[in-house]
């Protein structure tokens, strides 16, 4: 099957090759397995960080190999095109773009070269919140200074891999909404070092979900972070978080992408081999066109990745295309792993063949990071200037 790669030279055959020459020692039954027992995918992420791609993003002067978010991207990319699940390490590429841009060099030069020498992982983000929801603006977390630290009392809910990382981004409010002028304002991000954390102050309850996903209640009660655990200016952390939050929405565009071509490979070989009524399944136009259309979908998707990734390298505004490029990506993967489903027919249903663990992994890209309507909503209002309708 034709893909993005195999049509023109591709600037990234290198990582593509090496990526996948990494994930070629996991293969479909050890994700079977981490995925059945529901643990985390520790040997991989381990190999992962050992060969430097966990450590892309860092600059070289601390320690890493200082590629752009379009590199990392096809990293991703690569790990849920060979079969894997990129839901495991992802936290780490789109955490550190908010450390990266936002944060200290006292804080970049206290942390990442041990997190490039894989001492530390910074895989974990705190701002959703039960109550709340998609609402951030009215989290109910609060961190107040005390001297020279700050307490956070409050809870998130879905803060990922935060059982598998020493460090966490923390969004709270610091200054109450009703004492802001925007709504927006008033809220600060914060690197919490697990490590220094009493249990005492930060309880942790596993959420058993869809997929083999580690993510956390958190509560945190009268949990001390030192001031100078504090990322860039207090009451600006709102729009540090959607910086990094665009980072995130690329980054899983292109896991989706991804994902699409596996689904798509699964189902041109299972098509070509099935036979039934005396002839391949894929034969029949009935199996063909939804697949084909799947694949135009994949690769339109893809160009809004590409397009993505390149304002953010250039650090050009993208909130835009960062959406479309997920909302795009996730729709087409979803599509994908609904046809690749069919296509199996019944044995679609059976783990052997990984099509229903991926069906499952896939599927969290429309709800997670952001849903469909929030990203409709924010194309209406931003894009094509329609009334604002929340
Ligand atoms: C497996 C998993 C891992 C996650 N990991 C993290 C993490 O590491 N860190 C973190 O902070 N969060 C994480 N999340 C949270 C995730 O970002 C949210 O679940 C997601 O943003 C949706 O928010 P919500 O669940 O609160 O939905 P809600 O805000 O409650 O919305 C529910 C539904 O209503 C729709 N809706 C809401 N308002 C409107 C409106 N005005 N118009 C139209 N439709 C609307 C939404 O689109 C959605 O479909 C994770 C979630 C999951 C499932």
């Amino acid at each position: 099957m034709k893909t993005h790669d195999s049509q023109q030279p591709d600037p990234h055959a290198a990582i593509r090759d090496a990526v996948r020459d990494l994930c070629s020692q996991f293969d479909s039954a050890y994700w079977q397995k981490v995925d059945e027992a529901r643990t985390y995918p520790e040997a991989f992420v381990d190999a992962l960080t050992k060969a430097g791609w966990m450590s892309a993003l860092i600059p070289e002067e601390y320690g890493g190999s200082g590629l752009s978010l379009t590199e990392a991207s096809v990293i991703m990319e690569e790990i849920t095109k060979s079969g894997g699940n990129a839901g495991c390490c992802h936290g780490q590429m789109y955490n550190m773009n908010t450390l990266l841009r936002h944060g200290s060099v006292e804080q970049k030069k206290k942390y990442l070269p041990k997190i490039a020498a894989g001492e530390l992982r910074l895989q974990s983000m705190g701002v959703t919140e039960p109550t709340a929801g998609t609402d951030t603006t009215k989290i109910k977390t609060v961190a107040v200074k005390k001297g020279d630290r700050y307490v956070v009392n409050g809870q998130k809910v879905w803060t990922s891999r935060l059982q598998h990382s020493e460090l966490m981004i923390l969004l709270a409010r610091t200054t109450p909404l009703d004492a802001v002028k925007k709504k927006s304002e008033g809220m600060s991000i914060f690197l919490v070092d697990k490590r220094k954390v009493p249990t005492k102050n930060m309880t942790l309850r596993p959420i058993r979900n869809m997929v083999n996903h580690e993510t956390n209640e958190v509560f945190f009660d009268n949990l001390e972070i030192p001031a100078e655990n504090l990322i860039g200016k207090e009451g600006s952390g709102f729009k540090y978080i959607l910086d990094g939050l665009n980072a995130e929405r690329i980054l899983i565009a292109a896991e989706c992408i991804g994902d699409g071509h596996w689904f798509l490979d699964k189902s041109v070989k299972y098509a070509k081999e099935r036979v039934v009524f005396d002839r391949p399944i894929g034969q029949n136009q009935g199996i063909q066109f939804p697949i084909a259309e799947c694949y135009m979908e994949v690769e339109a998707a893809d160009l809004m990745r590409y397009k993505a990734t390149a304002l953010f390298d250039a650090h050009k505004p993208c909130g835009a295309e960062a959406n479309m490029a997920k909302h795009l990506a996730a729709k087409a993967s979803w599509e994908a792993a609904n046809v690749c489903l069919q296509t199996y027919g019944g044995f679609g249903f059976a783990a052997e063949y990984d099509v229903e663990r991926k069906f499952r992994e896939t599927r969290l890209y429309l709800v997670a990071p952001i849903s469909t309507n929030l990203i409709l909503s924010y194309v209406a209002e931003h894009v094509l200037g329609l009334p604002r309708s929340f």
